[in-house]
């Protein structure tokens, strides 16, 4: 049987591993941060990457690849690694071909901590980002672009705007233009949407969120499609395209090709020299999360779904975003790319304003108040009281957090617990 053509369903449980005569059913901790071996020839060939095997696990370790393979198979991709956050995979995967000098163009509509470390922390390395709007048209798409533009980035689901991402429109513009689309996938996670299947080239993800799932442990992948032609574009990838004098002189598209030169650079440089590894103890919280993902997706796309209904019928409700709403200006698109669902995150506006809001969520009693979404527990943050509280209302309202917005993540409890808890808490304004 090939396991590439397996369901998604099956690759959340099996994917990854599969165990030898008499071994262990669920993957082995590997808890160790070396590595033995026989002779010093042994273990050079291994640091000139001319045979593949571990040496110090903040390189690689057999419990993080075991993971990061499942994650490979359920996106489709043909080589992936884990790091030790969300953060740490957007950093990587744009850093692996973008370095000081050059540009990259990013979808505006994306997680804060991103928009923070693109346009704040990148910038001080040389790196400059131009934001578009994710409804933009091609041209205006072309236009952002540059001479030394080197990616283009977005998300499937934006956190916590709730954009769908067209990504067949942006993957189609990044190719004429030469460069790779790079898309998290977070939100949707690949049992809801495949972004390979529509054009991108790498997906990054927060592991922290659903694919974790139990609030367990924070951490990132990074999956290849395999399919970017790096020697085509070779004036643009020194990086990848010619010799790396840090490897005894490698060329890494020449060496392991369009299917593994990308996770390979990334492993051998930038986890060599930044050390974001996840510990294996992490891997196997997460891959525990990885095997009941289809499961729980379903769930919490259902919550989301029977919550916004009920939120969009209450007359203390102003407003309500989500895409699992015929009435969102995403659902179009939801359905094109995610005909499964999209996620259980739901935003919405008490009327009433702040201080209505910050009433409402104190009345609640099962839905906590936390920064965390996608966790198995309902969880709901205010941010104008929490993350966005050195703002007033005119700037909350320009960054697209207006003063009145709750974000509530819908987690895998009865809907109708749900409903009940909000109706209570509403009946208190
Ligand atoms: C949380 C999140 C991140 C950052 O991930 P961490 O694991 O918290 O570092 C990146 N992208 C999206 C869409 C997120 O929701």
């Amino acid at each position: 049987m090939d396991k590439k053509q397996l369901r998604i369903e099956t690759k959340c449980v099996q994917g990854g591993y599969t165990p030898a005569n008499g071994e262990p059913r669920q993957i082995p901790i590997v808890q160790s941060t070396t590595f033995k071996y026989a002779t010093s020839e042994d273990m050079g060939k291994l640091f000139d990457l001319e045979a593949s095997g571990y040496f110090y696990s903040r390189l690689q370790n057999p419990t993080c690849d075991t993971v990061a393979a499942k994650i490979c198979e359920m996106e489709g991709g043909t080589a992936a690694m884990l790091l030790s956050s969300g953060q740490a995979a957007s950093f990587f995967a744009v850093f692996n071909i973008a370095s000081c000098g050059d540009h990259v163009v990013s979808s505006a509509s994306i997680y804060g901590g991103t928009y923070n470390l693109f346009a704040v922390t990148m910038k001080k390395m040389g790196i400059e980002f131009t934001f578009v709007d994710p409804d933009c048209t091609e041209d205006e798409l072309r236009s952002a672009f540059r001479p030394n533009t080197k990616a283009v980035f977005g998300e499937t689901i934006a956190n916590p705007a709730l954009t769908v991402l067209d990504i067949e429109k942006f993957a189609k513009v990044a190719h004429e233009m030469g460069v790779p689309l790079i898309i998290d996938n977070t939100f949707a996670t690949p049992v809801n949407c495949r972004p390979f299947e529509h054009g991108a080239d790498i997906v990054t993800h927060s592991t922290t969120k659903y694919m974790d799932g139990h609030g367990t442990a924070v951490g990132g992948c990074i999956v290849d499609s395999g399919k970017f032609d790096w020697m085509a574009h070779a004036d643009k990838y020194p990086g990848l395209c010619t010799p790396d004098d840090s490897y005894h002189g490698i060329t890494y598209a020449e060496k392991f090709g369009q299917a593994g030169a990308f996770i390979t650079k990334a492993t051998a440089q930038l986890m060599r020299d930044f050390g974001c590894c996840q510990s294996p103890q992490s891997a196997f919280y997460l891959n525990l999360g990885l095997e009941s993902l289809h499961v729980r997706m379903a769930r919490h796309c259902l919550n989301a779904k029977k919550v916004a209904e009920f939120l969009e019928s209450n007359e203390r409700i102003a407003w309500v975003n989500t895409p699992e709403l015929p009435s969102n200006k995403y659902y179009a698109l939801a359905q094109k790319y995610m005909p499964n669902g999209t996620c259980g995150v739901v935003s919405f506006g008490v009327k009433g304003g702040r201080t209505a809001a910050e009433k409402f969520m104190k009345a609640l009693k099962i839905i906590a108040i936390e920064t965390h979404v996608a966790d198995a527990r309902s969880c709901c943050l205010h941010p104008a009281s929490a993350t966005h509280r050195q703002m007033n209302d005119e700037e909350l309202k320009n960054a697209g957090v207006p003063a009145d917005l709750v974000r509530l993540s819908c987690g895998l409890e009865n809907y109708q617990d749900l409903i009940d808890d909000i109706a209570q808490a509403l009946a208190t304004l």
